[in-house]
């Protein structure tokens, strides 16, 4: 029988410098995240900052757009029914009584024998039911011509034909696009209710790191970890709480985990078997870690856990098996958060695999590959640490577990970096 993460199948146990004993599965995890993730709470913002946002609540018209009924044409409105008949050989002519413009509208009535200049967007009056475009029409002093006939009704914006009052306009859970931001502005709506934004810490955890502008020194590398959560948390509907880099320290680490104010944690580096790989130990003290070791390449050092609700996730170091590891993980929980769908944010394609891709049963992998038109080629210096393997790739393709590997020829889906192709 399958024993579950709640039973501590993958629960803390000292890995360092001795190893993973069990690894959980992709698919364990997941269900582990979904079954935690609960929406945060909402806020209200104006409609100036609600782009991208989710709803919170539904939104209702409390107004009909347009408001009054009004002209579709630049030209003549009338009653209708006066000018059946009407044509090139047996023009009808109506006095001209005065004009409507939109936000000036005529004060008067359209009765029979008259009618008025009108401009698109400007209220039909009373009396008046039909709009007559200006090329059918020409004016002769105090008089205009009809050469064409128009039904009642023709040429009208009708009150409420765009949005009815009462009616639902957008649902709770829409991550709003511009035109709903100005379909917002249309019922005369100044704020919205949206979900909370997940407030995100990173730790980057490592002796060995420098910041671009610090001075270097020979045996430092530069933090390319921080930068890389920074722009998938923004993607993903998060707020940055706070970043900093923090050495390979006991006690910097508890503190910088249990300090309030993040709904989610990012550690990056420190995640595994090695002596100065204290991020475990010290999360399963100060709160819980239940997966540590996922059945996955790379990313198989990932930790997850959390003190109290806040989640933490232990990112593996290596550049890529960090990104992979967020993309698996971490996203997928800030994503829930935020109000947003759990799957990835990726665009798909179909492709055939050139060269073979190579996996193992029993793993998960996640293989950059290059593009060329429909078919796909691993890219070929792709260990955990070499990040340019993400910038040189078009996509990745995930092979899942249960096969070793997929043959040249097989179709495949392909997840593509950038949002556009
Ligand atoms: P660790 O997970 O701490 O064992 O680190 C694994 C590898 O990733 C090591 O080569 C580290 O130097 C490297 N690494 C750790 N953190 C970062 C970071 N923030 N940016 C770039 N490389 C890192
Ligand atoms: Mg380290």
């Amino acid at each position: 029988m399958q024993r579950t993460l709640d039973d501590g199948c993958c629960g803390f146990d000292d890995v360092r410098m001795r190893g993973f004993r069990e690894r959980a599965t992709v698919g364990q995890v997941c269900e582990w995240l979904d079954a935690r993730c609960r929406t945060l709470g909402s806020e209200v913002v104006s409609l100036a900052s609600a782009f991208g946002r989710v709803l919170a609540s539904p939104v209702i018209a409390s107004l009909d757009v347009p408001p009054f009924d009004r002209s579709a044409m630049d030209g003549f409105a009338m009653r209708g029914a006066e000018t059946t008949g009407a044509g090139d050989y047996n023009p009808l002519a109506l006095r001209l009584i005065g004009q409507s413009l939109p936000g000036r509208p005529f004060a008067g009535e359209v009765v029979v024998g008259t009618a008025i200049r009108i401009m698109t967007g400007a209220p039909i009056p009373s009396g008046a039911d039909a709009v007559l475009p200006a090329e059918f029409a020409r004016e002769v002093g105090e008089r205009v011509e009809f050469t064409a006939a128009m039904a009642p009704g023709r040429n009208i914006g009708r009150r409420g034909e765009d949005v009815a009052a009462g009616q639902t306009v957008l649902e709770s859970g829409r991550r709003l696009r511009p035109q709903d931001v100005g379909l917002l502005a249309s019922i005369g709506v100044q704020s919205v209710s949206v979900v909370k934004r997940p407030r995100v810490r990173v730790l980057a955890t490592g002796d060995e790191l420098a910041v671009p502008g610090d001075d270097r020194k020979p045996f430092q590398i530069f933090d390319s970890n921080s930068p890389t959560l920074h722009a998938l948390i923004e993607r993903d509907g998060g707020e940055l709480e706070s970043s900093r880099l923090l050495i390979d320290d006991r006690a910097a680490i508890a503190a910088a985990l249990t300090e309030p104010g993040a709904d989610i944690i990012l550690v990056s580096g420190g995640s595994s078997v090695g002596a100065e790989d204290h991020a475990p130990a010290v999360l399963s003290e100060v709160g819980a870690l239940p997966i540590h070791g996922v059945a996955m390449r790379p990313s198989s050092p990932t930790g997850i856990g959390h003190i109290g609700d806040v989640l933490v996730f232990l990112l593996p170091g290596n550049p890529v098996s960090c990104l992979c590891a967020y993309d698996f993980f971490a996203g997928r929980a800030i994503r829930q958060l935020g109000g947003r769908l759990s799957d990835w944010p990726y665009l798909r394609q179909r492709a055939i695999v050139g060269s073979k891709i190579v996996s193992a049963v029993g793993r998960v992998d996640y293989c950059r590959v290059r593009l060329e038109s429909d078919r796909i080629e691993p890219i070929s210096t792709s260990g955990a640490s070499i990040l340019s393997s993400t910038t040189r790739a078009a996509g990745f393709v995930i092979v899942p577990a249960e096969l070793e590997g997929y043959a040249p020829g097989t179709e495949v889906e392909v997840f593509l970096y950038d949002p556009l192709p």
